[in-house]
């Protein structure tokens, strides 16, 4: 089985991305879970442009890594000066790290336009930055800025680029796609003439401008690249750089390269989320392997026949990258999902019993409504208890009042609610602040609750979505709630809809509540 080597620069080229910014503890976080996914290079920053980032190489040095080997990143020495005067290669030696990434301009026209030097000063910088490197030791990787760009208009000089890098002793050369642009046939016939022409390891960097950079990857490890530089969930500048889970996927699993460790390659959905929650950014729920969409399915026949072949519909085992296959409730779906559903309360259901025909049926006229019960599968299970008669209430609401102050005052307990419930003949009155009415009513909800049920005290809220749902017929347009809850180890959802904000909330709100006193241990 032939070794790809995973270079990572979530940490530097994924900082370019809009709406990323990463803390030191951030980065240290990221450092972590790479080392542990078993990546070969960590690319953590550009201390010659950012010197906030000696301050991460510094407090990494102190703590080293497991298998990882950390990359400090930038440019060639600048034009018509030595190597030894020059501040970012000082900065870069600055950093302690066994590897440095070089990178230089193998694009003739960028030599000429962007760094206003000869052709022949560029390859001496090059040289020279890469040798003054290895004189001290390190291993070094030339990026080859728009290498594909620079060989489509001039190959000889692009060659040269990399020659002048080669004989000065680098130890890989990283050609880049650095503009995105290139075709997954160019990849490979490119990468194919250098890998023929240097015996050393060759490495692929693309970007996603052509939406292509997973497949421009994978076509350059064909032409016979070996290191592969890429970003967690393909955060970048732009349309993001190549996202390294599906490469990693596809090479170990499909085309059988070694990428990282067997045993991490279940671990590639966990790891994709956490960065998505350090990076503060929604998980793209489209993401290929590991996104929350990639086995989820929704009509009916498809359903169906998953249900009887998982690989009729899946290309893929979920499990090998540690996701998992998701059937939608909705009017779209057939009996087999919600007898699915059902069966997990009543194992003797088949698909004729009526009672799977009037969850059917309820279904359909709540959809007509508003409800949507795709990630609210709390709520749906509701409705299958009362189908089922196994719903008992377990709490009556006899009143509730909201009292809003004027929010731009204070945010804080810009609200207050009072609330009166009645729990076995017994009435209990309670009232509570909260940020904003909604808050407030939950708040109010589960403090006259917990007299009765003292295990909603561990619950509370966790997310909480509003959508409006005809937005033509705006002065009575409905809103549909979705509220996420979590008693600390599981978590639910349910959903509500209204014309009014407040009381689809409330629905939302009672579902959850309910849910968790009632679902027992079965389900
Ligand atoms: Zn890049």
């Amino acid at each position: 089985m032939q070794k790809i080597y995973i270079y990572d620069s979530t940490l530097r080229d994924g900082m370019q991305a809009e709406g990323i910014s990463f803390s030191l503890e951030d980065k240290l976080k990221i450092v972590e879970q790479l080392d542990a996914m078993g990546v070969d290079y960590i690319e953590a920053g550009n201390p010659g442009s950012n010197p906030k980032d000696l301050d991460l190489f510094n407090v990494l040095q102190e703590k080293g890594l497991g298998h990882a080997r950390l990359v400090a990143f930038g440019s060639t020495r600048r034009a018509n000066i030595d190597a030894e005067g020059d501040r970012n290669l000082a900065a870069m030696l600055a950093a302690g790290t066994l590897a440095i990434a070089i990178f230089g301009k193998s694009w003739d026209f960028h030599v000429i336009e962007v760094l206003h030097t000869t052709l022949d000063e560029n390859l001496r910088m090059i040289a020279d930055s890469v040798a003054y490197m290895k004189q001290h030791g390190k291993e070094v990787i030339f990026d080859a800025e728009h290498f594909f760009d620079g060989y489509k208009r001039n190959p000889e000089y692009a060659i040269k680029t990399l020659e002048a890098a080669v004989n000065a002793g680098a130890d890989s050369i990283a050609l880049c796609d650095t503009n995105g642009g290139a075709f997954p046939m160019e990849i490979y016939d490119i990468t194919r003439c250098v890998v023929e022409r240097f015996d050393i390891p060759v490495g692929i960097h693309c970007h996603n401008d052509g939406g292509m950079a997973v497949a421009n990857t994978i076509m350059g490890v064909q032409a016979g690249a070996i290191q592969v530089q890429g970003t967690l969930n393909g955060y970048g500048e732009r349309c993001g750089n190549a996202d390294l889970f599906p490469i990693i996927a596809n090479l170990q699993l499909k085309m059988g390269y070694r990428c990282i460790p067997d045993e991490k390659m279940a671990e590639l959905t966990t790891i994709s989320r956490y960065i998505s929650e350090i990076a503060n950014l929604p998980p793209d729920t489209k993401a290929p392997y590991v996104g929350a969409s990639a086995f989820t399915h929704k009509a009916g026949m498809h359903i169906d026949a998953v249900l009887k072949a998982p690989t009729s519909f899946e290309h893929i085992d979920p499990a090998l990258v540690g996701n998992s296959r998701r059937l939608l409730m909705s009017e779209m779906s057939g009996r087999s999902t919600v007898l699915t559903r059902m069966k997990r309360f009543d194992q003797s259901l088949t698909k004729d019993s009526p009672e799977v025909q009037a969850v059917i049926d309820e279904l359909k006229r709540l959809e007509y409504e508003g409800y949507q019960f795709e990630g609210a599968e709390a709520s749906f299970d509701l409705l299958i208890m009362k189908q089922l008669g196994r719903y008992k209430k377990l709490f009556d609401i006899k009143d509730f009042k909201v009292i809003a102050d004027q929010p731009w005052q204070s945010e804080d307990n810009s609200a207050a609610a009072m609330i009166k419930v009645l729990v076995d003949g017994t009435e209990e009155m309670t009232a509570a602040e909260g940020d904003g009415p909604v808050d407030a009513l939950d708040k109010a909800l589960r403090k006259a609750l917990e007299v009765f049920y003292p295990q909603l005290k561990k619950m509370h809220l966790t997310d909480y979505k509003v959508r409006v749902l005809d937005s033509r017929a705006a002065t009575a347009a409905k809103v549909r709630v979705l509220i996420e809850s979590s008693d600390g180890q599981y978590s639910w959802s349910t959903v509500g809809v209204s014309t009014n904000i407040i009381a689809a909330s409330w629905i939302a709100m009672v579902d959850a509540i309910e849910y968790t006193l009632l679902k027992g241990d079965d389900i």
